[in-house]
C-alpha cells in the first residue's frame, strides 16, 4: 500500500504529482483500492417509494409483520362447511345427512354459527363460520333440496387454511439490503405495508471527455469517432441500481473539465478519458486541484490509467477512454463504490462458472490482469486480441478472467473462475 491511501486530507495543488509524458512511479494495488472504497465510501438515506415502484429497490430496514396472513380461517376448498367430527363413520353406502343452511363467499362470510347437523356452501376462500371445524370438498358429497348427503370424513381442520399460516405476526418477512423480486413486494402488498423503505438510487454522473469524440447516435466521420463509453457506462450504471446523467461532451480544456466536475450534482462521479499521462489528459490535476486525488495509476490490465479521489465525499473515478479499459475500471471500482451508496453487496455482479484453461493466462506478480475469454467445449480459452481499444473483443468473450496480484499468472490446466458477461 502506498502513502497515498492513508491521506485524509485532501491532496494540496503543490503535493499533487504532475505525472503527464512521464508515465507513473508506483501504481497502487487493486486490493487496496477496494480497501480505500470500503472504507470512505457511504450508503446512501433510505426513501419511501410505492409498492407499485419498489420491485428492483434495495429494502431499507427489516420488514417485521404487524398482521397475520391470512387474518382469518378460511376455505381452501369449494364445498361445505360443518362440524368436522359429525362426518365420521360416513361412506358411499353409509351416507349421512345435513342441513344446508347458507353460503360463505370471499368478503361475505355466512353470518351465524353452524350447529350440529348443519352445513354451509362455502367458496375457497370464504372466512370459515364459527361452529364449523372442517370443509368437504363437493366431489364428497350430493346436495339435493337443502339436504347434503355426505359420503366420506372430513376430518376437524380438513381443507382449512389457517390464519397466520403464510405470515405470522412478529414475523421477519424480509431483511435490510434486500434488492427487492416480484414476490416481495406481493408479500408487502398482503401485509398492508406501503410506502417501502428503500435505499435512494445513487445519481451517478456520466463526464466524458475528448476533443475527437461525437456524441453516441452519431456516425463516425473524418478523424472522429463515436463515443461508445457513455452508453455503456449507463448501462453499468443502472445495472448496480444508480441512475445515471450524461452532459453533453466535454473538450479537453482543463478550464471545463473543471467547471463540469464542480457543477456535477450527483452521488458518484465518473469522468471518461484524460485520465492518463499525455499532454490532453487533465481529470487527474482538475480533481487534486478540486478535492482530492487518492489514487493515479493502478497495477491492473488493461486500466492501468485509473484514478480514485473525493469531491466533498463523493466519490471520483477516472475512467481511462479505451472502452475495455473503461469497462475494466468501472466493473472493479466504480461499480463498487455505485453499489455500496445503493446498498448492494460489494462483490462483482457477474454469475461465475468454474472451468479448465485451455491456454496459460500470463501475469506479472503484483498485477491483476483482466482477461477476456471464451468457453470452448467446457475449457476457458484466453482472447488472442488484448487491446484496450477494442470493445468487441468482450463482446465476443463469454466472459474475464481475474489473475490476482499473488500469482504470474495460471498454467494451462488449472481451474478458474469466469465472471460470465450476460
Ligand atoms: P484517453 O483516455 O482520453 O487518452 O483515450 C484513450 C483512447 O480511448 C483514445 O483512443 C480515445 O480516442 C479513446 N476514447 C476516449 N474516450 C472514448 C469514448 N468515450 N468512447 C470511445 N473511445 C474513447
Ligand atoms: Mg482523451
Amino acid at each position: 500500500m502506498t502513502e497515498r491511501f492513508h491521506t485524509k486530507s485532501p491532496a494540496t495543488p503543490a503535493a499533487f504529482k504532475d505525472v503527464r509524458m512521464r508515465g507513473f512511479q508506483d501504481r497502487a494495488e487493486v486490493a487496496d483500492v477496494f480497501a480505500l472504497l470500503d472504507g470512505r465510501v457511504s450508503r446512501l438515506a433510505e426513501e419511501p417509494v410505492s409498492l407499485h415502484d419498489a420491485a428492483g429497490r434495495v429494502l431499507a430496514r427489516d420488514i417485521v409483520a404487524d398482521v397475520a396472513v391470512p387474518p382469518y380461517d378460511r376455505a381452501a376448498m369449494d364445498g361445505y362447511a360443518l362440524r368436522g367430527d359429525e362426518t365420521f363413520g360416513a361412506g358411499p353406502y353409509t351416507p349421512l345427512e345435513f342441513r344446508v343452511v347458507g353460503e360463505a363467499y370471499p368478503g361475505r362470510p355466512f353470518p351465524n354459527c353452524v350447529e350440529p347437523g348443519q352445513a354451509v356452501r362455502i367458496m375457497t376462500g370464504a372466512p370459515l363460520p364459527t361452529g364449523a371445524t372442517a370443509v368437504l370438498q363437493a366431489e364428497a358429497a350430493e346436495e339435493s333440496g337443502g339436504c347434503l348427503r355426505v359420503s366420506e370424513p372430513a376430518p376437524p381442520g380438513r381443507h382449512i387454511g389457517k390464519r397466520g399460516e403464510d405470515i405470522e405476526p412478529g414475523a421477519v418477512v424480509l431483511r435490510a439490503g434486500r434488492v427487492l423480486r416480484p414476490q416481495d413486494v406481493g408479500v408487502l402488498a398482503s401485509l398492508g405495508s406501503n410506502p417501502v423503505p428503500v435505499i435512494r438510487r445513487p445519481r451517478v454522473a456520466i463526464l466524458v471527455t475528448g476533443n475527437e469524440l461525437l456524441p453516441a447516435g452519431s456516425r463516425p466521420e473524418g478523424y472522429r469517432i463515436v463515443d461508445s463509453n457513455s452508453v455503456m457506462l449507463e448501462a453499468l450504471v443502472r445495472r448496480d441500481g444508480g441512475l445515471p446523467e450524461t452532459p453533453p461532451i466535454i473538450p479537453d480544456v482543463h478550464e471545463q473539465v473543471r467547471d463540469m466536475l464542480l457543477q456535477a450534482d450527483a452521488d458518484v462521479v465518473l469522468i471518461s478519458g484524460g485520465s492518463s499521462v499525455g499532454q490532453e489528459d487533465h481529470a487527474p490535476r482538475v480533481l487534486a486541484e478540486a478535492g482530492e486525488l487518492c489514487v493515479h495509476g493502478v497495477a491492473l490490465r488493461p486500466a492501468s490509467p485509473t484514478g480514485v479521489g473525493f469531491l466533498r465525499d463523493i466519490p471520483v473515478f477516472l475512467l481511462p477512454g479505451n472502452p475495455v479499459s473503461c469497462l475494466c475500471a468501472y466493473d472493479l471500482f466504480a461499480s463498487r463504490a455505485v453499489r455500496i451508496r445503493a446498498g448492494r453487496p460489494v462483490g462483482l455482479p457477474y454469475r461465475t462458472c468454474r472451468r479448465t484453461l485451455a491456454r496459460k493466462i500470463a501475469s506479472a506478480i503484483g498485477r491483476v490482469d483482466y482477461v477476456r475469454v471464451r468457453i470452448n467445449n467446457e475449457q476457458v480459452e484466453p482472447l488472442a486480441t488484448s487491446g484496450a481499444s477494442l470493445l468487441s473483443s468482450t463482446t465476443r468473450a463469454d466472459g474475464f478472467v481475474l489473475a490476482p496480484a499473488e500469482s504470474e499468472g495460471y498454467a494451462a490446466g488449472e481451474s478458474v473462475d469466469v465472471y460470465l458477461y450476460d
